[in-house]
């Protein structure tokens, strides 16, 4: 048809060119094939080739569109029997390629001229040996195989066309044959580079003995063919990418032949002019590690050494980089895996629960056998399971096969759908009448205040009554040190005041001073273990608390002891830490999210390489072992000292590894093997001055906002008696990347060689005996949350209806706090009770995730607000019953976990089908709603805090079922959808009020993962339209007025705060209608607010890839590749139809830099 419908055009069309006439006549001797016109034929095509050679524009008219040109001459080249011709039209085909671009590539390519060239190649190949014609067919085949920057119109099928026809031994042979025929062999080397990036094809190359012949070509240091070494290097890096071939090679030695070609360039490439072929070798060795075999290999060659040394004199020269990132990468993944210093994974604490669910979490802990190690696992990895066989079967129609559509969105209409079936009976919901008492209390004129706090008195036990002691590094009395005392005043036992001065200067012996305060006389200087001194009764330090009364209204040292009192903890602390007595004033001063240095991540790397490098330099001393209670403590005076025995507090574990270096690990949540990411602990005995190094080793997120800027917080006590009672973020050369501690599949759902990750930072303490804290986000604990509610309470005006409930008992026997805030009626009178009465509720909760302390944070600056006098607070007041669930987990909270409760669930999980006994909490809040749903006061808002450890600034999630229909690309024609668009009214208030609140982050996408979370059940199941997640960032803001800036208390109690007044006006929104019927239809005056097309980017994809609470790390830069990360030792690249797969070890730190900006 193409023909027939040119050939008036080329044939007739007036002032045709002399080729195109050419072609005409070519076109005429192909049609109608004379064995007497082979002369004619290779005449007409000398003259082609001939023209084309010396008038460029003839190649363009050739080549133009519409042009039958191409045709015509691959017609040629597959009929032509005659030597001449065919070497004319592969001339005229390589002129014609040469320029151009890929446009004529690709009109090449969908002529089929791909499968023409390689039958030529093929059936010449069976003739005598034609250097010409060789040189010609694979010069071409070059031009039209894929690059490594690929193109569209070279041939992506290329690989595969070429095996199908028999092709691939042709141009070994080739190549076999030419060895000191460098013109010939340089297009076959090109062509077989070509070739092997298809995988199949390299198997099969691989057996056609590719391999010898390219470590033939390559070798030592030289000036000669550095063209053909560069070609003979990338052919042997993509063949090593086959684990066949790889394990052929190692069984060859080859490992350490590479290593010393890569020694003798690295020695003699001294002006670093033939970078390329270096890292060229680097790629084959990075390839061959690929195996478990290989990297025997390399370690029994030495080489981490080598590499460490050549990349140590390759660091100062910057344009070098490529090859100190790839050595690290193939260093890295050498790496012998330890496992964790730790006789068990499982949490050192464990809590016996009242019931085991069969086939739950620790169900699944507890039922392993005994003696399975649940360390790590030896069989780290697998090589039976290769595919890289002769069976291999190869996806050739993989380009349609990719996914962009998030697993994870609920598609099923129907679990969208409001599921309003009432789940327990009323009569058993009834009881739930004594938590709302609002709504049927009877006001008498003189009995007008507000009820308070009706919790029962403190579950204060006095069996449980440990002593309280404010934490220290110092196991032991100091010897010669007396503790300071007032000179004439008694001791007043119960309250503590510490002296900060003897003479007003800072007590030099702080650290040993603080470490005998006591609570109560009668105890020992530790509390535990009994073996120092014993002190004599009273001798206690007078010191002198830093009066913060001023600063923090909320805060009282006093009544905090008093607090901690009634906690219960699973390791029945008797310790206080330090900030969570003082308080903590939140910092004026701005705290930039830290730009991350050039090289830290490498310069991290290296220093634990050196671990290996050079092992005797390594100390490997434990200084604190939560696992062995009797760990020796060396008092040798060059050691930190490490505690975290106090609530919230999490370190297990602490060695020392350099002089001023050190591993921590943590410990993991209650009754469950993992979790780690919280940590609270203190550190003493430090020397002013010192960079000290810490490394916390048993991370298991795979990426982290330490990578983002975001600083561990630091809480000095000296800073604090000298009048700066506060966390401050701290830490430089901050990054997170994956270690060589491997972890075990029982931690890691089931996942085979899975590695944890280290996150590291690096401080240098000002003071002298200083005692300094570290924490994940700024600390606040249990007994912090029931300071600050009686406090609260004791701002309680006759304006304020405040109660305090005890929504229910933890597994732990902790109160779990459930308060009532509104206005109190105006009076008694009729109207204003029922005014009263009729006021819509908005529940809210936080905490349920113990690591997001942030949420609390938040949760203050509400309640903060709700209980003040501004007239807004009033207004509120009037206009809602507030309940809240401050502390959703405060087992977690207490016991140091990071997302789950003594239960070892994740209670966050548990909102469908809540279990009394196991999670009480989540129970008796969803009994509580469901209650409310009951007697018609479903929620107007429902409301979850948390807090968000991947992502920036202050964002919620909601449910909407047509932006989840409209994710998931469902044909939307055959579900009717009217929803109402309340549920974006809201967080568009938030955002044009709240700085840190940053409306693109929100998402309103119902995901499958969430369905048992409080957002989604209390959506689907309550009824609550209006259901949100809020997430805090526990780094900073990227937008706003905060931009730039991490996240502090302040900027955190200030969105609680923001998000009442968020409330009123929302207020104005909502009418009275849809205050007692929330489906009603919309307002005109929401309109503008609820319009989607006003809410930016609101829908965007990267606002739903949701894993557990976090959306995927979507930022910029990916730093996977530098640390190897998610690829499996064995991992092989998809088998794609001759797509070269990107290096990655090109991804250098440097590049990722500027994508950064
Ligand atoms: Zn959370």
């Amino acid at each position: 048809m193409w023909q027939e419908m040119n050939k008036p055009k080329m044939a007739t069309e007036k002032g045709a060119s002399r080729v195109l006439m050419l072609l005409g006549q070519l076109e005429r001797l192909n049609e109608e094939p004379k064995v007497s016109d082979t002369d004619a034929t290779r005449q007409i095509t000398g003259k082609i080739l001939h023209i084309i050679q010396t008038q460029e524009k003839t190649r363009k008219e050739v080549m133009s569109k519409g042009s039958s040109g191409m045709d015509v001459i691959l017609s040629t080249l597959e009929n032509t029997g005659d030597l001449q011709t065919t070497l004319n039209v592969l001339s005229i085909l390589n002129e014609l390629l040469t320029v151009g671009g890929g446009r004529r590539t690709g009109v090449f390519v969908s002529k089929g001229g791909t499968a023409i060239l390689l039958q030529l190649l093929v059936s010449s190949s069976k003739d005598p040996l034609n250097e010409e014609l060789m040189l010609h067919i694979h010069t071409l085949l070059f031009k039209v195989g894929p690059k490594d920057d690929i193109t569209s119109s070279s041939d992506r099928k290329f690989g595969v066309k070429a095996r199908l026809n028999g092709a691939l031994n042709v141009t070994v042979n080739q190549a076999k044959h030419n060895l000191q025929n460098h013109k010939l062999l340089l297009p076959c080397l090109q062509v077989l580079r070509v070739y092997s990036g298809n995988l199949v094809n390299a198997v099969s190359l691989g057996k056609s003995g590719a391999l010898e012949l390219m470590f033939e070509i390559i070798g030592p240091f030289s000036k000669k063919s550095t063209t053909l070494l560069k070609v003979a290097l990338d052919t042997l890096a993509a063949l090593l990418k086959s684990k066949m071939n790889a394990r052929w090679a190692v069984d060859r030695g080859y490992i350490p032949t590479l290593l010393a070609i890569y020694q003798d360039w690295h020695r003699n490439d001294t002006r670093h002019r033939h970078m390329i072929i270096r890292k060229s070798i680097l790629g084959c060795i990075k390839n061959l590690t690929n195996i478990k075999l290989g990297r025997k290999a390399f370690i029994d060659a030495n080489g981490m050494r080598i590499l460490y040394n050549t990349s140590t004199e390759c660091l100062p020269v910057r344009t070098l980089d490529p090859l100190v990132n790839t050595s690290s990468l193939i260093m890295r993944k050498c790496f012998p895996k330890n496992r964790l210093p730790l006789p068990t994974i499982k949490s050192v604490y464990q809590y016996p629960l009242p019931r085991i669910l069969a086939g739950g979490p620790v169900a699944q802990l507890y039922s392993l056998p005994p003696g399975v190690d649940d360390v790590v696992d030896e069989s780290d990895e697998n090589e039976a399971t290769e595919v890289d066989t002769e069976n291999d079967t190869e996806n050739e129609d993989d380009e349609t096969g990719h996914k962009t559509q998030n697993d994870d969105i609920e598609t099923d209409i129907n679990k969208l759908r409001p599921r309003q079936m009432q789940s327990r009976p009323f009569d058993e919901l009834r009881v739930y009448e004594r938590f709302c008492l609002e709504f049927t209390q009877y006001f008498k004129d003189n009995d007008f205040q507000s009820p308070g706090s009706v919790m029962p008195p403190s579950s204060f036990d006095p069996n449980r009554h440990h002593p309280l002691i404010i934490p220290t590094t110092q196991n032991r009395r100091p010897k010669n040190i007396q503790p300071p005392r007032s000179n004439d005043s008694p001791l007043e036992l119960d309250s503590i005041s510490i002296s900060k001065t003897l003479e007003g200067k800072p007590n030099p012996d702080l650290a040993c001073s603080l470490g005998q305060l006591v609570l109560d006389g009668d105890v020992s200087v530790n509390g535990e273990s009994g073996d120092g001194p014993q002190e004599e009764s009273g001798d206690q330090a007078v010191i002198e608390v830093p009066d913060t009364a001023a600063l923090l209204p909320l805060h009282d040292p006093d009544l905090y002891l008093e607090m901690v009192k009634g906690t219960r903890s699973v390791p029945a602390y008797t310790e206080v830490a330090y900030p969570d007595y003082f308080g903590h004033v939140a910092l004026n001063l701005r705290e930039p999210i830290l730009e991350r240095a050039y090289g830290v991540q490498r310069t991290k790397i290296f220093q634990d390489i050196e671990r290996l490098i050079h092992p005797s330099d390594i100390l490997d001393r434990v200084v604190y072992d939560l696992d062995n209670q009797s760990c020796p403590i060396l008092d040798n005076g060059e050691s930190l000292k490490f505690n975290s025995k106090f609530e919230s507090g999490n370190l297990r574990k602490a060695i020392q590894i350099r002089k001023f270096e050190y591993d921590l690990i943590l410990n993991s949540d209650i009754n469950s093997n993992h979790y780690h990411q919280w940590f609270y602990f203190e550190v003493g005995n430090m020397r002013p001055g010192v960079r000290y190094r810490f490394n916390i080793i048993n991370c298991e997120k795979s990426n982290s906002q330490f990578n983002y800027g975001m600083q561990v917080l630091m809480y000095s006590v000296q800073e604090a008696i000298n009048g700066s009672p506060q966390w401050v973020r701290t830490g430089s050369d901050i990054c997170y990347y994956k270690n060589h501690f491997s972890r075990s599949s029982i931690a890691a759902g089931g996942q085979k060689g899975k590695s944890y990750f280290s996150m590291t930072f690096t401080v240098t303490f000002q003071q002298k005996d200083d005692v300094c804290y570290f924490a994940y986000h700024y600390p606040y604990t249990y007994s912090t949350l029931k300071m600050h509610l009686q406090k609260l309470s004791g701002l309680c005006t006759s304006e304020i209806y405040y109660r305090q409930d005890e929504l229910c008992e933890t597994l732990g026997g902790n109160s779990c706090p459930l308060l009532t805030i509104t206005a109190m009626p105006e009076s008694s009178s009729n109207e204003h009770i029922s005014q009263f009465r009729s006021r819509p509720v908005v529940f809210l909760s936080s905490r349920v995730h113990p690591g997001e302390t942030n949420s609390s944070w938040v949760m203050k600056g509400s309640l903060e607000f709700l209980m003040s006098s501004s007239p807004q607070a009033q207004s509120l007041r009037e206009s809602y019953i507030f309940k809240i669930i401050p502390m959703l987990n405060p087992d977690g909270v207490i016991n140091g976990n990071h997302r789950c409760s003594l239960s070892g669930e994740d209670l966050n999980r548990q909102w469908q089908n809540p279990n009394a006994e196991l999670h009480p909490t989540i129970y008796h809040a969803k009994s509580l709603l469901q209650y409310l749903r009951a007697t018609g006061r479903t929620p107007l808002v429902f409301c979850d805090y948390h807090g968000h450890s991947r992502k920036k600034n202050v964002f919620m999630y909601g449910c909407s079922v047509k932006e989840t229909v409209w994710q998931t690309n469902v044909n939307t024609s055959n579900c009717d959808l009217h929803e109402d668009l309340g549920y974006r009214t809201l967080p568009k208030l938030l955002s044009q009020m709240a700085p840190a609140f940053s409306l693109s982050s929100c998402s309103f996408v119902v995901e499958r993962s969430k369905e048992a979370t409080a957002r989604v059940v209390v959506w689907r199941e309550i009824g609550v339209q209006r259901s949100y997640t809020m997430e805090s960032t526990l780094c900073g803001c990227d937008q706003g007025k905060y931009k730039g800036l991490q996240i502090g208390t302040r900027e955190l109690e200030e969105m609680g705060a923001q998000f009442c007044v968020g409330l009123l006006r929302l207020r104005r929104f909502t009418t009275p209608l849809e205050l007692h019927n929330h489906n009603s239809h919309l307002l005109d005056m929401e309109n503008d607010l609820k319009d989607p097309r006003s809410i930016p980017n609101i829908t965007s994809p990267t606002t739903y890839v949701l894993e557990e609470d976090e959306p995927a790390f979507l930022e910029e830069v990916d730093y996977s590749a530098e640390s190897n990360d998610e690829n499996d030792p064995d991992f092989e690249p998809d088998l794609q139809d001759n797509r070269v797969l990107p290096d990655p070890s090109s991804d250098s730190e440097l590049s990722r830099q500027d994508s950064l900006t």
